[in-house]
C-alpha cells in the first residue's frame, strides 16, 4: 500500500483516484505521459490565500499567482476567475497571460534581468506593476514610459537578509542574493531615493521574497518585521509613504509523508496579527499587503501519469524501472534532488516490496525521476505509475531534451475531463526548423 499525500487523493479496487477520477480511465482516454490537474483543488487554494488576506489584512490586500509555476492560458483565466493578479517573470509569461485576458493592471513584472525590449514592450501592454530590481532597470523603466507619455507603476525588490534554512537554490532573501536591493549595504535606500527622483516613475511600494517551500508563518512575520522597519526608515529619510508592501511567495507542499500540513489561512492570521501590531508600533499607515504563492496554488493540484517500459534487475546492485517521461517533464530530481511520492497507479493495493530507482527514457545518466522507490514487484512494461504533487514547477519547467514532444496537460473538473494543453506533435518538434 501507498501512502496518499493529499485529500485529492484515493485508493479504490487497486487503482489511484485523482479528483475523485479513475487515473486508468484518464490515462487511456488521453495516453500518457500525461499531466492531469484537478481544477476544484487549484481553485479551493485560490481561495484560501484571497479568502483569509481579505479576511486578516483587509480587502485591498491581493493574492498574485506566481505564474512560473505553471504557465499556461487555461491557468490565468482560473487565477482570474477567482480574483488573484499574477506575477510573470517573462514577456512569455505576460504575453500567456494577455491571451488570456487577464487585466494588465492585475499583473507584476519580475526578473533581475529584463531587456529594453522587455520593458519596452510590457509598457506598450499597459502592465501594472514592475517590480525593479537593479538601477539600470530603473533608467530604462523612466526612459520608455516617458517614451509613452506615462508614469510607470513600480515597486523595489529589497532582500531583507533572511536566511530560510531551506536548500541554496530556493534561498532568495540573503544579502548575497542576484535578486533585488539588500537593506544591510544601504542599496535599498539608495535606489529607494532614486526612484523617487525619476520622473516617470510612481515609486508604490516594496517587495521580497526570501525563499520557498517554507512551512511555517515564522519567516513571512521575520521579513515582515525587516520590511516594515525599512518602510519606517524611508519615510524618515524622504517622506515616502508606502502604498504597497508584497511579502512574496514561498508556503510548502507536502511531496512526501514527512512533509507537514500547513494551515495557510492561519499562518496568514498569525503574520497579519505581528503586521498590524508592528505598524501600530512603529506609527505607519498599513500598507496594502500582496502575497505571491506559485507551488501552493498548483502543485497538489496536479500528477503525472507514466507507463513503464522496462524493469531492470541488476543482480546484487540495484533496480531500475524505466517509464515513458522523465526529466524533461520533470527535471526537479535532476536539479535538486527534490522528493516525490509515487504510486504504482493501476496496482495500488500490492505490496510495494520491489526498491528501484525510477528513471526516464532520456539519454542522460542524470535522467532520474526518483530515487529508493518501493513499488509492487509485479511491476511490469505496461503498468501505469503516478508521481504525486507535480502541478508546479514541472509543465513550466520542460523542455524538449532528445526532440521528445512535451506533455499535454488534462484538467479534471468533477466529473468533466478536458486538454487545457494539447500533447506536442513531431511537426511541432520541427516548427522553427528551416
Ligand atoms: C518563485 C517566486 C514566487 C513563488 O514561490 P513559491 O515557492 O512557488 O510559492 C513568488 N514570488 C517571487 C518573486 C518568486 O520568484
Amino acid at each position: 500500500m501507498s501512502n496518499l499525500i493529499c485529500s485529492n487523493l484515493e485508493i479504490k479496487n487497486n487503482e489511484l483516484y485523482f479528483g475523485g477520477r479513475s487515473t486508468k480511465e484518464i490515462a487511456s482516454k488521453y495516453k500518457t505521459p500525461l499531466y492531469v490537474m484537478d481544477e476544484v483543488t487549484i481553485r479551493a487554494n485560490c481561495r484560501k490565500y484571497v479568502n483569509s488576506l481579505n479576511k486578516y489584512f483587509g480587502s485591498s490586500a491581493k493574492a498574485l499567482f506566481a505564474s512560473k509555476a505553471c504557465s499556461f492560458k487555461r491557468m490565468y483565466e482560473i487565477i482570474s476567475s477567482e480574483n488573484m493578479g499574477a506575477d510573470v517573470v517573462s514577456v512569455g509569461e505576460l504575453y500567456t497571460a494577455l491571451k488570456a485576458n487577464v487585466n494588465p493592471q492585475e499583473l507584476y513584472f519580475h526578473s533581475n534581468s529584463k531587456t529594453d525590449e522587455d520593458i519596452e514592450y510590457a509598457i506598450s501592454q499597459n502592465i501594472g506593476y514592475f517590480v525593479i530590481d537593479n538601477i539600470e532597470e530603473l533608467d530604462a523603466i523612466n526612459f520608455f514610459a516617458g517614451k509613452k507619455g506615462i508614469k510607470q507603476k513600480a515597486l523595489i525588490r529589497i532582500t531583507p537578509g533572511i536566511d530560510t534554512h531551506t536548500y541554496e537554490a530556493v534561498n532568495t532573501g540573503k544579502v548575497d542574493s542576484k535578486f533585488g536591493f539588500p537593506i544591510e549595504t544601504g542599496a535599498g535606500e539608495f535606489i529607494t531615493g532614486e526612484a523617487l527622483k525619476r520622473e516617470n516613475v510612481e515609486l508604490k511600494g516594496f517587495h521580497c521574497h526570501v525563499g520557498s517551500q517554507l512551512f511555517d508563518s515564522d519567516v513571512f512575520v521575520r521579513s515582515a518585521d525587516t520590511m516594515l522597519e525599512f518602510v519606517a526608515e524611508m519615510k524618515n529619510k524622504f517622506g515616502f509613504v508606502t502604498e504597497i508592501l508584497d511579502l512574496g511567495g514561498g508556503y510548502g507542499v507536502r511531496y512526501v509523508e514527512s512533509d507537514p500540513y500547513i494551515d495557510i489561512e492561519d499562518n496568514i492570521r498569525q503574520v497579519a496579527e505581528f503586521y498590524k501590531k508592528k505598524c501600530a508600533e512603529l506609527e505607519l499607515q498599513e500598507p496594502s499587503v500582496r502575497m505571491e504563492p506559485g507551488r501552493s496554488i498548483v502543485a497538489d493540484a496536479g500528477i503525472t501519469l507514466y507507463t513503464a517500459n522496462t524493469v531492470k534487475i541488476i543482480d546484487g546492485y540495484k533496480n531500475y524501472v524505466a517509464v515513458d517521461g522523465g526529466m524533461g517533464d520533470n527535471p526537479r530530481f535532476a536539479l535538486y534532488g527534490s522528493e516525490y511520492t509515487v504510486i504504482a497507479a493501476s496496482k495500488a493495493e500490492e505490496k510495494c516490496d520491489f526498491n528501484c530507482s525510477l528513471v526516464g527514457r532520456f539519454c542522460e545518466s542524470g535522467d532520474i525521476l526518483q530515487e529508493n522507490v518501493n513499488l509492487p514487484s509485479s511491476i511490469k512494461r505496461g503498468d501505469l505509475i503516478a508521481v504525486l504533487t507535480t502541478g508546479a514547477y514541472n509543465y513550466s519547467m520542460a523542455s524538449n531534451y532528445n526532440r521528445i514532444p512535451k506533455l499535454p496537460v488534462v484538467m479534471l473538473n468533477g466529473n468533466e475531463d478536458y486538454i487545457a494543453v494539447k500533447r506536442e506533435t513531431l511537426d511541432d518538434i520541427i516548427r522553427n526548423d528551416v
